[in-house]
């Protein structure tokens, strides 16, 4: 049966990207999938997060996934540690995954930096511990951006290899969906760069807790260039922080972008960017102010996440059994 497995990590700083590129495409996937949407709090450890924190910034992301539009009643909405599988499932793919494979992985390169020998090895690993995250519930569709392509086809190699290994068909073949006009959303100082929540400006992203004044401020104080905007989408090549700009207004207006070029042709940015302004606030500030009702309210999150907890585990539990029973860990299946 298909399945939608995503995730966020409670890293602080939800921002517009996860929430184009991800949470606003989670909602209408309830109607034709079974979905799970998970916080998940062991793979933002892989950085360090304050203690004190890291509890608020999980209430935080499960009140984003359904301020955006997830159901807590149709869909499974819990976080990763409460779920065991998740860990074990991981360490079993760290035997199946090699080295090589994970060494091209670019996120690891982008987040590492220069500093490759001193960050933690979980963060290495990262891409195993998402690949176990999927397959622990034999997820078969993966709604994302696009930054975390490559780490699905680790997902797609690891379900394959240990496939063919075992010689048994235990995991699907997972497939990405990425959908809409800004699956990649840029930073709004360097259009070269993504925009993330680990990122130490907050003038590079807009924050889903942002209000509209400072939505206006980052906007206006946005990068760009000096050129009027084109009619074409072929006129934002080698512009990537005007492209950004326009991607995300048509992906907020639910507009394809040569429409959004159609309206803006012959306008400079100062005009854009007020349009901008209006057509985010309008759209983000009932996703912003939900959010902030669900915060407000944090053991009614808790009941949600406990729910989605118990419901989660009672899907992994027989995977696990059968995953250990193919490598021939004695005791597969028995409990206690
Ligand atoms: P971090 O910098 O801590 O990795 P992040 O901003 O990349 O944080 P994640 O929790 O890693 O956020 O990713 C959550 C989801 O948001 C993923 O589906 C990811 O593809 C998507 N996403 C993250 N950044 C962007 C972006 N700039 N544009 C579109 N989608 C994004
Ligand atoms: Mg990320």
């Amino acid at each position: 049966t298909p399945r939608v497995f995503s995730g966020a990590q409670p890293s602080g700083n939800m921002h517009l990207g996860n929430y184009l590129g991800a949470f606003k495409n989670w909602g209408k996937l309830q109607d034709d999938y079974e979905c799970l949407y998970c916080v998940v709090d062991l793979h933002a450890i892989t950085v360090w997060q304050d203690p004190a924190r890291l509890a608020a910034q999980t209430r935080e992301a499960a009140a984003a996934y359904i301020a955006a539009g997830v159901d807590p009643e149709r869909a499974i909405l819990f976080n990763q540690s409460r779920v065991a599988g998740h860990a074990e499932l991981s360490w079993m793919f760290n035997c199946v995954a090699r080295i090589g494979w994970l060494n091209r992985m670019t996120q690891f390169k982008d987040k590492a930096g220069k500093n490759r020998e001193k960050v933690s090895v979980g963060l290495y690993v990262y891409p195993t511990l998402m690949a176990a995250d999927i397959l622990l519930y034999k997820g078969t569709h993966v709604p994302v951006g696009e930054d975390q392509k490559q780490h699905l086809e680790l997902t797609q190699d690891i379900a394959q290899k240990f496939n063919h290994d075992f010689g048994r068909e235990v995991f699907p073949i997972v497939e990405p969906i990425i959908t809409g006009e800004a699956t990649r959303v840029m930073s709004l100082r360097d259009g070269t760069k993504k925009m993330s929540k680990s990122e130490p400006s907050d003038m590079t992203r807009i924050n889903l807790t942002d209000d509209a004044d400072t939505i206006a401020q980052k906007f206006r104080k946005a990068r760009t260039d000096a050129e009027p905007l084109p009619e074409t989408a072929d006129g934002l090549d080698d512009r990537a922080e005007a492209r950004n700009l326009v991607n995300i207004y048509a992906a907020l207006a639910d507009l394809p972008v040569a429409e959004v070029l159609g309206q803006f042709a012959g306008k400079g940015f100062k005009d854009f960017k007020d349009a901008l302004v209006d057509v985010a606030v309008a759209h983000l500030s009932p996703v912003t102010g939900e959010m902030a009702r669900l915060m407000g309210d944090p053991a009614t999150l808790d009941a949600i996440l406990d729910r989605g907890a118990e419901k989660a585990a009672a899907l992994a539990e027989p995977v696990l059994d059968e995953v250990k029973e193919t490598i021939g860990l004695l005791g597969a299946g028995r409990r206690g």
